[in-house]
């Protein structure tokens, strides 16, 4: 197969996970015998520095030409007091827009020898395997008016929480259809006792489920979801969410996975121009400037991230079971970052990459 991949770095460690998870996209790609063909561009801090501004037209271009990005994460330290507009992480917002990726897929899933690695108690953790599905490019983070307004006193900071049926209804189908092929059972989480889109959003989910009569669907508030997660992570399959409520409660799959770098994730939904599905791959965790340039980040959020593309934009189920079985392999076998290994000597980011590489 043909696989036009392109690849974000981005900031801090962005850049030391994605040339990891590009050392093992080359070695499956050799392995199973596909082409590659890779380019690279610039988002969020470094693209300022390089082109004045977080999300460059080239960028935009040549993610409408790929067939899937795989990106690291953005964010640089220098641009914490700037106005959000010009600030690196506007270039994320930008990317996934531009194609359209309207749901973000974050598996969330417990290794068995990873479970002394989260801080709760193992019998809570060992099982868990679900996927958060976060509506993506609507809701606060996009609505308008936004801004900060007025002087002294009277000045005034608004976002608007706003989505349409449609924007609803396309989110839940996807969420409904990984239900039917996993447990069956969809949680819808919003906050209807008080805002008006969540009660549009529960209204819609409750319209589309019909469709999906194999799948059992439950609806729950979102303060409740976030105490469930941590009492009772088993019991989720699938959950859906809007775009603020799953950026906030999917890193509580963290505490479950043992460490934030453990988290793929998968943006998928949108269609190019030509028709052709896009897809977008990228771990849940920022830009970690306090460990960047060390060499160890955790690259298999990453890692993972690669294999969430061969299965989502690719069909590609093989290639991407040999990732998660190496990853499983690497685990096992201890050869983990110091955010995994509190006690004895770390691997780095580079030794990860190599010895996932090597265990497939
Ligand atoms: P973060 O995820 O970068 O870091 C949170 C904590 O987790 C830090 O202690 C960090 O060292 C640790 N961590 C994160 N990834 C790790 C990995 N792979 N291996 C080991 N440890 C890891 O979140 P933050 O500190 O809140 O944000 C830092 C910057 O990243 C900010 O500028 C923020 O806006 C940006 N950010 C970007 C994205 C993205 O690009 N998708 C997501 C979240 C935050």
């Amino acid at each position: 197969m043909n696989l036009n991949i392109l690849t974000v770095p981005g900031d801090g460690i962005g850049v030391e996970v994605t040339t990891e998870a590009v050392r093992v996209l080359e070695h499956v790609c050799k392995k199973f015998n596909h082409n590659l063909r890779l380019s690279e561009a610039l988002l969020g801090g470094v693209a300022i520095h390089k082109t004045g501004g977080p999300y460059p037209e080239e960028t935009s271009k040549m993610a409408l030409e790929a067939d899937a990005t795989l990106m690291g994460a953005v964010g640089l330290p220098e641009f914490d007091n700037w106005p959000p507009e010009k600030r690196p992480e506007r270039g994320l917002l930008g990317i996934r827009k531009t194609l359209g990726v309207y749901a973000n897929l974050r598996p969330v899933k417990s290794y068995p020898s990873l479970l002394d690695s989260s801080p709760l108690k193992n019998h809570l953790v060992d099982g868990v395997d679900m996927i958060i599905v976060r509506e993506l490019t609507g809701g606060i983070y996009y609505g308008t008016p936004r801004g900060i307004t007025g002087e002294g006193g009277e000045e005034r900071g608004t976002n608007t929480m706003t989505y349409t049926r449609d924007e609803i209804a396309r989110v839940t189908r996807m969420a409904f259809n990984l239900a039917r092929n996993r447990r069956k059972k969809l949680t819808s989480v919003d906050k209807s006792n008080v805002l008006e889109t969540s009660q549009l959003w529960r209204r819609v989910v409750c319209e589309v489920a019909p469709e999906f009569p194999d799948v059992e669907l439950e609806h729950i508030l979102v303060d409740n979801c976030a105490m469930q997660l941590i009492l009772r992570p088993k019991q989720f399959d699938v959950v859906v969410m809007e775009n603020m409520f799953g950026d906030i409660l999917s890193d509580e799959g963290a505490v479950i996975a043992g460490s934030i770098g453990m988290l793929p994730s998968a943006s998928i939904g949108g269609k190019k121009p030509s028709g052709a599905w896009v897809g977008l791959y990228e771990p849940v965790h920022g830009s970690a400037p306090d460990i960047a340039g060390q060499n160890k980040a955790n690259p298999l959020g990453a890692i993972g991230s690669v294999a969430a593309m061969f299965e989502y934009s690719f069909g590609l189920m093989d290639e991407a079971k040999a990732v998660y079985k190496a990853m499983e392999t690497v685990l096992n076998s201890g050869n983990t970052t110091a955010d995994l290994k509190p006690k004895g000597t770390p691997a780095t980011t580079v030794q990860v990459g190599e010895a996932v590489c090597a265990a497939i």
